[in-house]
């Protein structure tokens, strides 16, 4: 099996089909626009006809996460928290310069929570926010529901 998946990216697509041409395996032609991994061989052949870089190839299995120490994961705590109270101050500021920085400081705080492994949803400080929040919620029937739900999922 291939080491790579293709994926794409909807909302760059500009659906003039080229994928739709070239893809030995038809994986491409879904109804959904979702391309189909199971049939997806990673030949690439999609990625490199797309003329709006729509698509991209996807490893099957992610890199062992980069190990942190916790000073660096308050640190960027730390940052996202900030980044968060500037987006909430400027959501409420009027004019188009405002929400330029509300999406701004929207985007800087995603990609601080991500460095901070807790967006891939392997990592181990998900899990461990996850059983953190698990021990916290033991009598809310139906969050500690989803959470084991999403526990087990992740396994
Ligand atoms: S080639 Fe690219 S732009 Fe065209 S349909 Fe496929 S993904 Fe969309
Ligand atoms: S990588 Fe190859 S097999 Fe996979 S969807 Fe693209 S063209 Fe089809």
């Amino acid at each position: 099996m291939s080491k790579k998946y293709a994926v794409r990216n909807i909302r760059l697509c500009t659906k003039d089909c080229i994928c739709l041409y070239v893809c030995p395996t038809g994986a491409t032609d879904t109804e959904d626009s979702i391309i189909d991994v199971s049939k997806c061989i990673g030949c690439e052949d999609c990625f490199k006809a797309c003329p709006s870089g729509a698509i991209s190839m996807v490893p099957h299995v992610y890199p062992v996460q980069q190990e942190k120490e916790d000073y660096v994961i308050n640190v960027l705590n730390n940052l996202m928290r900030s980044k968060s109270k500037q987006e909430n101050i400027a959501s409420g500021i009027d004019g188009r310069l405002a929400k330029a920085i509300e999406k701004s400081n929207r985007i800087m705080a995603e990609d601080l929570i991500r460095e901070a492994g807790f967006l891939l949803p392997q990592s181990e400080n998900t899990i461990k926010l996850l059983n953190e929040l698990l021990k916290e919620n033991k009598s809310n029937d139906y969050l500690k529901d989803k959470i084991e739900e999403l526990l087990k999922l992740i396994k």
